[in-house]
């Protein structure tokens, strides 16, 4: 194949491998778990991460970031686990954006402190916020932007020069973007991890996680991750690869559909904020234009004070009110409820998670009917 640098070429093509044997047009899933160890120069093995269909995939994911290379992992989290747990040791210190994400957040609160790691939460999200916490054992700063679920904006360039200034390492969890709208090592950020269980499978029906990055940070990440142990089943891989030879077209679908949505939201008398970053009136509408290439398809709205937002769910019948996000179809929930709903009320209230807010996972659906379907629901409970 000629080399192509164009991202929708990429999403199909980067990785894959050739069906030497019978001349297919897809990628060959090869799911030994024992290899000849005579032929090879590298032992090949499951949880080495590095068998045939784990190298294409990582890869294709690889080149969709402007990534060196990278791994892929089990799951959002055991990608999450293994960056970070590789990278500190006892008495080391992280600054860590304040609103995470909630798995995330729990990872670090429970299991910090059992291997005398400190961290801190931010207060904002501008870089004087970062530096802010930069203590001399700080050895990283870890961010999420778009932030989940009121979308917040970090400015990824002030915060890899805060970084590079302090000679620490930056690791991004780049999620809710997806590499079509975001790719945070053009901005100078370290390390870039995905849930690919979202965006990059796309169907709701996939776990996994990714780790990108140079090779020499990936060789100091696999050190950790071959000893814990996080890899991804071959037959997942496998899914996994097909997903992404469409996550282009998808995407662009979400992203307008979010964005359509937005705007006619706006427009509502039943709705009070809503929390796109490609609204003009987003607050940090500016950030996003600079640093993204798309807005995405994640936005949260609150509903007028009255409207009762479990009934307003409930009374959803295309659109489904169900857990997790980016699948193709368009999903909704409460993140006080769900998500979020181990913080205090305090701690929600101070994110600003009310009562009355929605998070709307935008799908591929005709936008029409999408409006239609949170129409109808409303009309019900109004
Ligand atoms: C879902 C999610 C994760 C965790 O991923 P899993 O695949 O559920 O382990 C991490 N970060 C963000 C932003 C997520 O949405």
């Amino acid at each position: 194949m000629n080399k192509s640098s164009d991202f929708r070429t990429l999403c199909v093509h980067a990785g894959e491998l050739k069906d030497t044997q019978y001349g297919g047009a897809i990628s060959p899933l090869y799911a030994s778990t024992s290899y000849n160890y005579d032929d090879v120069d590298i032992k090949q093995y499951p949880r080495y991460f590095n068998t045939p269909n784990q190298r294409g995939l990582c890869e294709k994911i690889a080149a969709l970031e402007g990534a060196e290379t990278g791994l892929i992992f089990g799951s959002g989290m055991a990608a999450v686990s293994t960056a970070l747990l590789s990278h500190l040791r006892s008495g080391d210190h992280v600054v860590f954006q304040d609103d995470i994400y909630g798995g995330t957040r729990n990872f670090i609160k429970k299991e910090f402190p059992k291997y005398g790691i400190e961290y801190s939460f931010t207060k904002g999200l501008n870089a004087a916020d970062f530096k802010a916490k930069i203590t001399p054992q700080t050895k990283g700063i870890y961010i999420e932007t778009p932030s989940n679920p009121l979308l917040k904006i970090t400015d990824l360039k002030a915060v890899s020069d805060l970084a590079k200034s302090e000679s620490i390492w930056t690791m991004i969890d780049n999620t809710f973007a997806s590499p079509v709208n975001q790719n945070p090592i053009a901005h100078g950020i370290d390390i870039v991890i995905h849930s690919a269980t979202k965006y990059l499978g796309g169907h709701s029906d996939i776990s996994a996680g990714v780790v990108l990055a140079s090779e020499s940070i990936i060789e100091k990440v696999y050190e950790s991750a071959k000893n814990l142990g996080g890899n991804l089943s071959e037959y997942t891989v496998w899914l996994l690869e097909r997903s992404i030879k469409t996550l282009y077209i998808r995407v662009q679908a979400q992203n307008k559909n979010a964005q359509l949505l937005s705007n006619f939201l706006q427009d509502q008398d039943w709705v009070r904020e809503v929390y796109y970053p490609g609204l003009e009136s987003h607050k940090d509408h500016q950030i996003a234009k600079q640093q993204m290439s798309g807005f995405g398809g994640m936005l949260s709205f609150n509903l007028a004070p009255g409207l009762d937002t479990k009934k307003f769910l409930k009374g959803l019948e295309m659109v489904k009110p169900t857990m997790s996000l980016a699948g193709i179809e368009s999903t909704a929930l409460s993140p006080r409820l769900t998500s979020h709903s181990l913080l205090s009320e305090e701690e929600r209230q101070a994110q600003g998670i009310t009562e009355q807010m929605v998070r709307f996972s935008a799908g591929i659906e005709a936008i029409e009917d999408i409006k239609t379907d949170v129409l109808q629901s409303i009309t019900k409970i109004s």
